[in-house]
């Protein structure tokens, strides 16, 4: 129904783009033949391809807003999506039970990744995928190397006559079916489970199922150990840098007053060494996580993402609320916030490894040393709270 005037908008905005958009397609087409992939399959997938608008928009937009970890948290672990995953641990609970003694991950595990990722298959995408990496791979200059690749590894599943360019279809990002395969990650981890002699990860919740565990497995995912829990933080003193706990046994945390929320939790659980994460500061929630968290950043490299999949698999499997509420009240920073912040650590002499707005590791290590060297708790979080202190200081202090 949606077909045609998407069609023809995409036609009449083709020419604004000038010779932009057919350049990135002939370097696309370049890279691809340069692979070995056969000329008349690149040529019917790329002739013609106009930029996704839709896609080029949701970049801008992101490098603009950000959602704050708990608002991520809440939205995605909602009560429906707990009672659908509870459910389909029940429907699927002789494919679960096969998966996981096949490849060590957790049903439960499982299941949320698939309620995160397509809401249990109603969230496909129905998005071609290589208009998708097309459109990517010369919107987000940054990354465009990584879009890049995944649009030939794509074209490298047509060639293989695994899924026909025509039903290879996803999310704006280009991941595909019931748990959101990047096109390289399906290459290298997909797996028949169903055993009808095809990798279909479109349409098979037990193929789908086991090629994320697959994937997970091969992040180094242990069976029997949580993806961490989350714990109360000593008040006072007792931990006044938070920061910098690097990674500790339990009995370590608990030495300096950290403790499970949830006293009842079994602690077998939580083996290994355990880093903190305070994902929104001291104002949030706090959480032990265990080298399974890691495996998690591996199947989606965001923070948000891998804590939403833990707590959802806790819920599914019977567990509580947090016990912490998220700060969902608190705003998130504008882009020129962002970049105020960073200009403001700099000038402090901590370095944000660049002013761009993007608040990454090096950024939280800034506000971590600026929090400290003003004798404020330091969690490293960068907040609104942190940029105002950051204006006081200097008209007071300068
Ligand atoms: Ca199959």
């Amino acid at each position: 129904m949606h077909g045609a005037p998407r069609r023809r908008r995409g036609v009449r905005r083709r020419g604004r783009d000038g010779g932009r958009g057919v350049a990135s397609v002939e370097r696309l087409r370049a890279a691809a033949l340069g692979k070995g992939l056969p000329a008349d399959l690149v040529e019917r997938a790329l002739h013609g391809l106009s930029p996704d608008h839709e896609i080029t928009d949701r970049v801008a937009s992101q490098a603009e807003h950000v959602e704050p970890p708990g608002a991520y948290v809440s939205r995605r672990v909602s009560r429906e999506r707990i009672a659908a995953g509870h459910a389909w641990l029940g429907v699927l609970r002789k494919e679960l039970g096969a998966i996981e003694r096949a490849y060590g991950v957790e049903a439960a595990v499982l299941a949320a990744i698939w309620g995160i990722e397509s809401n249990y298959g109603e969230r496909r995408g129905d998005r071609s995928v290589i208009r998708s990496l097309a459109t990517l791979a010369h919107a987000d200059r940054r990354r465009a190397a990584f879009w890049t690749g995944e649009l030939i590894s794509a074209l490298s599943i047509a060639a293989a006559g695994e899924i026909a360019l025509a039903d290879m279809r996803g999310s704006w990002a280009g991941a595909m079916g019931h748990t959101q395969l990047m096109p390289s990650t399906y290459l290298a981890k997909a797996v028949d489970f169903d055993g009808d002699g095809r990798r279909d990860v479109l349409e098979s919740p037990a193929d789908a199922l086991a090629s994320a565990a697959a994937h997970l497995k091969a992040s180094g995912w242990r069976h029997g150990v949580a993806w961490g829990a989350e714990v109360r933080l000593p008040s006072g003193p007792g931990l006044a840098d938070p920061g910098t706990g690097g990674r500790r046994l339990l009995p370590a945390w608990r030495a300096v007053g950290v403790e499970l929320a949830d006293p009842s939790q079994d602690v077998t659980r939580l083996a290994g060494p355990l880093q903190l994460l305070l994902p929104q500061g001291l104002a949030g929630p706090a959480f032990l996580v265990t080298a399974n968290f890691e495996a998690l950043l591996r199947y989606n490299n965001a923070m948000a993402y891998a804590i939403a999949v833990g707590h959802l698999a806790d819920r599914i499997a019977g567990a509580g609320p947090l016990a912490q509420a998220w700060p969902l009240a608190q705003r998130a920073m504008t882009r020129d916030e962002r970049i105020e912040l960073q200009l403001r650590l700099m000038a402090f002499g901590h370095d944000t490894g660049g002013i761009d707005g993007i608040l990454g590791n090096r950024s939280r290590e800034a506000v971590r040393l600026f929090q400290l060297s003003q004798a404020l708790p330091a969690d490293g979080y960068p907040s609104l709270d942190v940029l105002d202190r950051l204006r006081l200081t200097e008209i007071y202090e300068p």
